[in-house]
């Protein structure tokens, strides 16, 4: 097992989950199924235990995971009567950064970071870092084991939900028998399977897809077809009526095209370029990311990038070649 130096054992962790009375979950910014899901699921355990529990994300909850259970709990807020000891849980996140600038300041004695993540900074007291694990939500499983939580419906719920997210619904190289068996044990006890499949990947709203037609449009296919890039831009959401939730998935479009082995997508808009970094497994794009300020996974990566739309197109491939591309 690839687990990464100077982590806390689950006991140890586990022994400060019961020793602290209240807790805020943190997801990043641009949340998805994992870093959402992955904090609902232990916050939901929490509360079962009598801790107090609130859910800070900078970023509204998105369209495709409002279904999640507590998710209306989510907000910037953080109520102004918590502990001093409280406990931060960072979920999904390499770096604190990522939470967004709205996160109140919080000290290290007071974090708990637990990430499946290539090169997380292990940046709290407690970090509880797996980067076997498929998704953050199945480090989150360790924990609940050791606790010996009933994993409940919405539990059980929130974790399948970081699974598939995190798997593309079970498609990509991290979906090894064991995920598939926890998979199925998560079912068994309730998670909807189905719901969760149609709010994530069934449920595209039609802008979505015109935007995904302008996306393809003008893609850029070079090293023999090997790498595939295109953007979206603040036009292209007004032409299609699209939004940034909506580029959420795109770049995998971009890496299922045949030949295609490396697949960018530079996401200008909001006054930034927000590049997202995908590979079939011959190009270690985390590392490529990594030479940019962004981290990742081995096949799946971002970054944001300061300056134009060239710039940031020349930047990545720089970065890519230097990677093997
Ligand atoms: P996405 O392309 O879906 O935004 O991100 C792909 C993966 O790269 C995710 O696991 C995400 O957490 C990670 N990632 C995206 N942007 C950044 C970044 O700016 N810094 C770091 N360290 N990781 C990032
Ligand atoms: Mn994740």
């Amino acid at each position: 097992m690839s687990t990464t130096l100077h982590n806390s054992s689950t006991q140890e962790v586990v022994a400060e989950l019961l020793r602290r009375p209240a807790f805020v979950m943190v997801s990043h910014v641009k949340p998805d199924g994992d870093t959402l899901g992955a904090g609902l699921a232990l916050g939901i355990a929490l509360k079962r235990m009598g801790k107090r529990v609130a859910y800070f994300q900078q970023d509204p909850v998105p369209r495709n995971l409002r279904f999640l259970p507590d998710a209306q709990f989510v907000s910037r807020e953080i109520p102004g009567d918590f502990p001093p000891d409280t406990l931060f849980v960072f979920c999904d996140m390499s770096d604190p950064a990522r939470a967004g600038e709205f996160l109140p300041t919080f000290t290290r004695e007071n974090a708990l970071d637990i990430d499946h993540h290539l090169g997380n900074l292990h940046f709290g007291a407690f970090n509880y870092v797996i980067d076997s694990e498929c998704s953050t939500g199945t480090c989150v499983v360790r924990l609940l084991r050791e606790m010996g939580v009933q994993i409940d419906q919405e539990i059980a719920t929130c974790l399948l939900t970081t699974i598939m997210t995190d798997t593309g619904g079970f498609m990509h190289s991290n979906t090894t028998p064991e995920v598939l068996e926890l998979s199925a044990d998560l079912m068994r006890r309730g998670a909807d399977k189905e719901l969760i499949t149609q709010e994530i990947f069934g449920n595209k709203r039609l802008a979505a897809m015109k935007l995904l037609g302008e996306v393809l449009a003008v893609a850029t296919f070079t090293h023999d077809g090997r790498y595939a890039y295109s953007h979206v831009d603040d036009a292209m959401f007004a032409r299609t009526g699209a939004d940034g939730e909506d580029t959420e998935d795109m770049v995998n479009t971009l890496l299922y095209i045949e030949g295609v082995e490396v697949a960018s997508l530079f996401k200008a808009y909001d006054g930034e370029i927000r590049v997202s970094l995908r590979s079939t497994g011959r190009v270690n794009v985390q590392a490529a990311a990594k030479r940019l300020g962004g981290g990742g996974h081995f096949r799946a990566s971002g970054l944001t990038h300061v300056g134009d739309l060239p710039s940031a197109i020349s930047a990545v491939h720089d970065a890519l070649v230097a990677e093997g591309l």
